[in-house]
């Protein structure tokens, strides 16, 4: 089965940091509905970060690379999203340090370190209304597709789907976790920005990455 190559992760990163500028103002709309409307503004701020500093970025060691896109998230990221998603980055980086691919396998132990991260931070667990609603079950996603066989466009396109299920999920639930929690059962109703955004990045990831480029599976 294909692996992703240090190529391929670059790639996902200019999609990634392409989509957070695209969304800013609906995330920001979406914090407005639950939080202080500033999400969108944060993580674009990150990711435009990223992306002055690309060309002095070592972008040959997938874990170089992602750690060095979390030091920059967190030192330009306002808000929660800086430690939340800068930590994500750090923590996949550790993982990836030395590789220049993934398999399918080590792409969902790759999701687990984000995973780990975040909780690191944020101590929230799954149906917190926080993105990890989106990005477990994306992990449970690609784990079940090293089981089942499936090769990577398959557990692509699943895992996309579990992203968008658990962001959709999110409007059914009450915050327990970071400045929505202070809206009780107010919150239930509208997404989880943070969630909406991890399952809108990984759609851009498939549409643009898998089904344009990605050849063989
Ligand atoms: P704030 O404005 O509250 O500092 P942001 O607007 O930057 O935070 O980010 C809000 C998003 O952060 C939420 O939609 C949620 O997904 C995520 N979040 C908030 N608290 C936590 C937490 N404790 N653990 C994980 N994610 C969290
Ligand atoms: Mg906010």
């Amino acid at each position: 089965m294909k692996k992703l190559n240090t190529q391929d992760v670059n790639k996902i990163i200019r999609i990634t940091i392409n989509s957070v500028i695209a969304n800013e103002d609906y995330f920001c709309e979406l914090d407005s509905a639950v939080g202080d409307g500033d999400f969108g503004t944060s993580l674009s701020k990150g990711f435009q970060a990223i992306d002055s500093e690309w060309d002095s970025l070592n972008n040959d060691d997938i874990g170089k690379l992602m750690t060095s896109c979390g030091k920059i998230i967190m030192q330009n990221c306002g808000g929660a999203s800086g430690p939340i998603w800068g930590t994500a980055f750090r923590k996949a980086g550790s993982y990836a340090t030395g590789k220049n691919s993934l398999t399918l396998e080590e792409l969902a132990e790759f999701l687990d370190a984000m995973v780990k991260g975040v909780q690191q931070v944020g101590k929230a667990e799954l149906g917190d209304k926080t993105l990890l609603d989106a990005l477990i079950p994306v992990t449970k996603s690609l784990h079940q597709s090293v089981e089942e066989g499936d090769n990577m466009m398959e557990a692509v396109e699943q895992s996309v789907q579990a992203a968008e299920d658990g962001a959709e999920n999110t409007k059914e639930i009450e915050a327990n976790k970071g400045r929505a929690s202070y809206l009780g059962e107010r919150s239930i109703g509208h997404y989880d920005p943070g969630a909406k955004a991890v399952s809108i990045i990984l759609a851009d990831i498939k549409n643009k990455f898998f089904d344009r480029e990605f050849d063989g599976k």
